[in-house]
């Protein structure tokens, strides 16, 4: 457990520090309450040990601004508590009003201080835990189970997000649609259980793709999403025609390498997949539109031969 210790009063930073130190937990000090709410921020410690009379900022305005901080942060609640010279029932009100969680007199004894620290310790386990949990499921909850890409629900979100983002900025905001090329006979041909395989590594080379574009030269925010099915999107939140087209191309190209058998696809005897794109400014237009013009180019695609992409 990481203590923040806040007290002005050299003498009292000391004894507790050295107190606290020895039953094993990390202290990290602050000498006011501004000090407090940077250290705070920085240090991301499990509790916080406050004392009230400060210079610079008392202990309740720190506090307030601690909580106002974590109002933030997702799943973010640490405990406040106020370090006081007298436990009286007028100074516990105030302490709890101004978002603290106890009070504790600085002159607590030995036992107290050990048994109550023991008892912030285990909540600060069982908060770690809770974070990771929830962490865990906004994960799963964010992914497509067969093919570890960003799912339709949080594609959407990301998307609604970024198309604010570019009306912001004044961005041209890109996107493609991808389908499998005769996925049904690989399906019927290969078993579903090889048509799984299939998607999974189809969904691995555009991934990988699209990664590698925003590694070199331009970075356009790019990412892959399972769209449904067998069909995938890209999202490209930042881009030019040229980018985006060459992002389009990039992908045919990656996907016919990989050279997975397909007897049933026409002329070319592997997996393949046709892409359509589209671009617009989010000023002139809905997030709608730019997905119907990226479909309707796809069908182009697909009407031109399939394994190729119409951007234009
Ligand atoms: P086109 O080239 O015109 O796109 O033809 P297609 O056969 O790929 O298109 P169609 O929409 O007729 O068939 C899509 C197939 O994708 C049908 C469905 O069984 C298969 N499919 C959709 N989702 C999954 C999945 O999660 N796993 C497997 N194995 N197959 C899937
Ligand atoms: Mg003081
Ligand atoms: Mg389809
Ligand atoms: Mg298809």
């Amino acid at each position: 457990m990481k203590i923040l210790l806040v007290d002005d009063a050299r003498s009292v930073a000391m004894v507790m520090t050295s107190r606290l130190s020895s039953y094993g937990y990390d202290v990290v000090l602050a000498g006011n309450g501004q000090e407090a709410v940077a250290k705070f921020s920085s240090e991301a410690p499990d509790l916080v040990l406050m004392d009230i009379e400060m210079p610079i900022m008392n202990g309740f305005e720190a506090t307030n601004r601690i909580r106002a901080f974590e109002a933030t942060q997702q799943w973010a609640w640490t405990p406040v508590i106020f370090l006081t010279s007298s436990d009286t029932v007028e100074n516990l009100v105030t302490a709890i009003e101004a978002g603290g969680d106890d009070f504790m007199s600085k002159f607590v004894p030995e036992p107290v201080l050990q048994a109550k620290m023991k008892a912030m310790n285990r909540i600060a386990g069982l908060r770690h835990s809770l974070t990771q949990a929830n962490r865990k499921l906004q994960d799963l909850a964010s992914q497509d189970g067969l093919t570890g890409l960003c799912n339709r629900r949080s594609m959407d979100l990301r998307v609604d997000h970024l198309w604010h983002e570019a009306v912001a900025r004044k961005y041209t905001f890109g996107m493609l649609m991808l389908d499998i090329d005769n996925f049904k006979k690989y399906n019927d041909h290969y078993g579903h259980q090889s048509g799984d395989d299939c998607l999974r590594a189809v969904a691995h080379t555009i991934d990988a793709t699209v990664r590698q574009a925003a590694e070199s030269s331009q970075d356009t925010g790019a990412f892959a999403a399972r769209y449904g099915g067998e069909e995938f999107a890209v999202i490209v939140p930042h881009a030019s025609a040229a980018a985006l087209d060459g992002l389009a191309q990039g992908i045919v190209l990656a996907v016919s390498t990989l050279a997975l058998a397909h007897e049933k696809n026409d002329a070319w005897g592997v997996v393949t997949i046709s892409v359509g794109g589209a671009l617009m400014s989010p000023a002139s237009g809905a997030v709608v539109d730019l997905f119907r013009q990226a479909d309707m180019r796809l069908y182009q695609a697909k009407q031109l031969g399939r394994n190729r992409s119409v951007t234009v």
